[in-house]
């Protein structure tokens, strides 16, 4: 059995769904009581493979919310996010996803150092980050998606903000191994991480957000930011292609501008109808069939029955790795979310 851990994107958010997630009493209640909640089985969930095969699988609310970052309480997220795992093992799933900030927390915080839960030992090969099938997604939402919109990579210049992140530095290998894009911007805040990934990459020109934004064909957002930034169109190329990635989402406005396509990055489309009701909550357009390719990849380990951490740590995504998981995602249905077909 697989799991997928997961989290609301913000205070209104869990607010707003309190009820179809089971907790009506905590509908007009403030974070503090939601730190104080504890995980939940929410959801069962039944996946059928393009090949016919049937898997079945749980998702566990830890009740996480990005303001307990953004307000320092710190110890709460942490427990969220480790009592979540110990609910997981002690329902019996054999490979859970930790969605949106679960990892990033687990790693920031080396949550690794908790072994003991209550009467749980915590077993981290049980549990992946989902990040290498989640890169593996963004890379061909920029290869595809570029495509749609007559975009020639040869020619075009991407950015990638948060590219030393886990996600983001994979994206940058897999462009630099597989792609002949033109240039490669590198953006984060922390210039020694970023040096080091240029060393790495042997390319790459490391850039502020705003010096980056004017000269991108392509924009790529993969940055851990509780809350999302405003971008003034006017500082974008007339005619270019936002891939968001964050959860919650990097870019915090609808960019109206005519030649600026914007597309939700990490999201695949299964061939077939999942049997589920928690992709209702987190606003798919088809909830049915739409989801993010971290909880995708907790799917596609218990399909081939590959019950290991295969995304785990920080920074060791490998292109082969990234192969090898976008195999199996085609070969179960999934394919990466793309732009709607009669806007391209
Ligand atoms: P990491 O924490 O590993 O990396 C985050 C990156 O963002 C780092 O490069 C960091 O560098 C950079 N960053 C953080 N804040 C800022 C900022 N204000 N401006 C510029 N750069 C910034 O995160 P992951 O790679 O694990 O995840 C990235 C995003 O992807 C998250 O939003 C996560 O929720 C989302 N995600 C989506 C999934 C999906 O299925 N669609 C699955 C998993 C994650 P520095 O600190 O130096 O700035």
């Amino acid at each position: 059995m697989f799991g997928l851990i997961g989290h609301l994107t913000s205070l209104e958010h869990a607010q707003l769904v309190a009820r179809d997630l089971g907790y009506p009493e905590y509908a007009d209640q403030g974070l503090d009581f939601w730190c104080m909640a504890p995980p939940q089985i929410v959801d069962s969930i039944t996946v059928t493979s393009a090949t016919g095969q049937v898997i079945h699988g749980k998702y566990v609310e830890s009740c996480f919310l990005p303001e307990m970052l953004a307000t320092q309480r710190v110890k709460s997220a942490t427990r969220k996010i480790i009592n979540a795992m110990a609910h997981a093992q002690k329902h019996g799933i054999d490979i859970t996803a930790l969605g949106g900030f679960s990892s990033i927390i687990f790693e920031n915080f080396n949550l690794e150092r908790i072994t003991r839960v209550r009467d749980i030992e915590l077993d981290i090969r049980r549990f992946t980050t989902g990040n290498t099938h989640t890169a593996y997604i963004i890379c061909r939402q920029i290869e595809q998606a570029s495509q749609q919109l007559g975009l020639d990579l040869a020619k075009s210049t991407v950015a990638v903000c948060g590219a030393t992140g886990d996600i983001g530095s994979a994206v940058c290998r897999w462009l630099d191994a597989r792609t002949d894009i033109d240039e490669l911007l590198l953006v984060a805040r922390n210039q020694t991480r970023l040096q080091d990934l240029q060393a790495e990459l042997g390319r790459g020109k490391i850039m502020a957000l705003e010096e980056a934004l004017p000269l991108a064909d392509i924009v790529v957002w993969v940055a851990s930011m509780p809350k999302g930034v405003e971008i003034d169109p006017a500082t974008l190329k007339p005619s270019c292609l936002m891939i968001d990635g964050g959860y919650p989402k990097n870019l915090a406005t609808k960019i109206q501008a005519p030649g600026v396509r914007v597309l939700s990055g990490g999201i695949v489309e299964h061939s077939l109808d999942i049997d589920w009701k928690i992709m209702n909550i987190v606003n798919m357009d088809t909830p049915s069939r739409q989801l993010f390719a971290c909880f995708a990849e907790a799917m596609l380990l218990e399909f081939e029955q590959w019950h290991l951490n295969f995304s785990w740590g920080r920074n060791q995504i490998t292109v082969e790795k990234m192969e090898q998981i976008g195999r199996a995602s085609v070969k179960h249905g999934f394919r990466p979310l793309l732009l709607p077909l009669a806007a391209s």
